[in-house]
C-alpha cells in the first residue's frame, strides 16, 4: 500500500538533500535580507559556512515547502485577477534584490504596479492560526517589517505590504510599511554594519540573549559554544563606534 507521509517526507529530504550537495563547496557571499532581527551571532556562523547542530526535520521541511507553496497561492491568484480585469494591475514577482555596499540581498515576491504607476512591494508570509491571530493584536514582526523596508530602499518604492496568510483558516492580513520609517532604517543599517565588521575583522558579532525566540529557535548552540570560548566577542563599546562609523 502506498505511504503517502513516507512518500512525502523522503521526496522534500531528497530535495534538501541535493539542494544542499549543490551548495556544498559554494560561500555564502551576503547576508539575507529575509534574516533581519534573528541572532546576529548565528548569520555570522551561516555566513562563515558553519554546519548546522541538526539537520532540518522532515517535517519542518514539509513546513518550509507548504509555506512557499502558499505564498504562491497568492501570487497566482492576483495573475488570475488580471486575467479577469486585464491592465488593472502589471504585477513582477520574485524581483532580486543585491545591495554590494553592504553586501545584502533578497527577492520581492510581488510588486504590484496600478494603473496611475502606483507601485507597492509585497513581502508574503504564511503563518499557522495561533500565530496568525496574535499578529493581528501585536502587529507585523519586527524581522519581516526589516526585510520590507531594506527592499523599499533598495527600490525606491514608497510603500509595502506585509501580507500574512492563515494557513488554517484561510484568513488575510496586511500592515503597511513606509521607505521614510526612519526606525526601521536605524535597525537595518546597525545590524548590516555591525555584521560587516564582524566579517572583516573575523570577531564573532554578540550572542543573542538568553530565553528570546532567537535563541530558542537557533540552529547553531554547539558551534557557537565553542567559537564563544575561543575567541572575544564584540564589546558593547565598539558596536557603538561601528553603529556611529567609528569603526570601519
Ligand atoms: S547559540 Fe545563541 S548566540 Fe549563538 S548563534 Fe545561537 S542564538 Fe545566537
Amino acid at each position: 500500500m502506498i505511504n503517502v507521509r513516507d512518500d512525502i517526507f523522503g521526496h522534500l529530504d531528497r530535495i534538501h538533500k541535493l539542494d544542499q550537495e549543490a551548495r556544498k563547496d559554494k560561500p555564502v557571499n551576503s547576508w539575507y535580507a529575509s534574516s533581519f532581527d534573528t541572532c546576529l551571532c548565528g548569520r555570522y556562523l551561516h555566513r562563515i559556512g558553519t554546519k548546522r547542530d541538526s539537520e532540518f526535520t522532515p517535517r519542518l521541511l514539509t513546513v518550509f515547502d507548504v509555506g512557499k507553496k502558499e505564498e504562491k497561492w497568492l501570487i497566482d491568484t492576483y495573475k488570475e485577477i488580471i486575467e479577469h480585469e486585464p491592465g488593472k494591475y502589471q504585477l513582477e514577482e520574485q524581483v532580486r534584490i543585491d545591495n554590494k555596499k553592504y553586501n545584502v540581498h533578497g527577492f520581492i515576491d510581488l510588486i504590484i504596479t496600478e494603473k496611475d504607476g502606483t507601485k507597492t512591494a509585497l513581502e508574503i508570509k504564511s503563518k499557522h492560526s495561533r500565530s496568525f491571530w496574535y499578529l493581528t493584536r501585536q502587529g507585523a514582526q519586527l524581522g519581516h517589517k526589516l526585510q520590507l523596508w531594506w527592499y523599499l530602499q533598495e527600490t525606491g518604492i514608497e510603500k509595502g505590504l506585509i501580507v500574512y496568510l492563515s494557513k488554517d483558516d484561510r484568513e488575510i492580513l496586511q500592515f503597511e510599511v513606509l521607505r521614510n520609517d526612519k526606525e526601521l532604517k536605524k535597525q537595518a543599517l546597525n545590524e548590516v554594519k555591525i555584521l560587516n565588521y564582524c566579517l572583516k575583522y573575523k570577531i564573532p558579532p554578540p550572542p543573542a540573549e538568553k530565553g528570546t525566540w532567537q535563541e530558542k529557535n537557533c540552529g547553531y548552540h554547539q558551534q557557537c559554544k565553542k567559537l564563544q570560548k575561543e575567541q572575544k566577542i564584540l564589546t558593547q563599546e565598539q558596536i557603538k563606534q561601528i553603529i556611529n562609523n567609528k569603526l570601519k
